[in-house]
């Protein structure tokens, strides 16, 4: 288990330091801010969202080591899914990250986002770790949300 954690930390280092889709999506028909005032992480998710398939999955923001790399990381594991198997995956990541369940019955769905498991043991981190994909949850759940001009 120790070498696997080293190897968790590695990506998790790696995902805040180069975090992928790391831009505003112009025409992102699903949009939603989260905003964690304990840690101040804050971010944007975009989504474009067709026939109920994520077709593509961007966000911006700034935040601790966590909250990004777990962003980047779920922007990069959600594209191309549909919003059942997002929804579901969301649910499993919320109940490790939680320690309401125990990863090592859900290596194979989380795959990388397995990293985030030792979060469990800090009720803080939990919160830096899960606000984007609340964010994501809340931006499906919205609708139509058209992304319009800068304020
Ligand atoms: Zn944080």
């Amino acid at each position: 288990m120790e070498g696997l954690r080293d190897l968790y930390q590695e990506v998790i280092l790696d995902h805040n330091k180069r975090p992928r889709n790391y831009h505003r999506l112009e025409h992102a028909n699903h949009v939603a801010e989260g905003r964690n005032p304990l840690c101040g992480d804050h971010y944007t998710i975009y989504l474009i969202v067709e026939n109920d398939i994520v077709k593509e999955i961007a966000f911006e923001g700034s935040g601790c080591a966590i909250s990004k790399a777990s962003a980047s990381m779920m922007s990069t594991e959600l594209k191309g899914k549909s919003i059942p198997e997002v929804k579901k995956f969301f649910e499993i990541f919320r109940k490790v990250v939680t320690g309401e369940a125990d990863v090592m019955n859900h290596l194979e769905e989380l795959g990388k986002l397995a990293a985030f498991a030792g979060v469990s043991e800090f009720p803080v981190r939990v919160k830096c770790a899960t606000l984007a994909w609340h964010a994501l949850n809340s931006a499906l759940d919205g609708g139509e949300q058209l992304v319009s001009t800068e304020t």
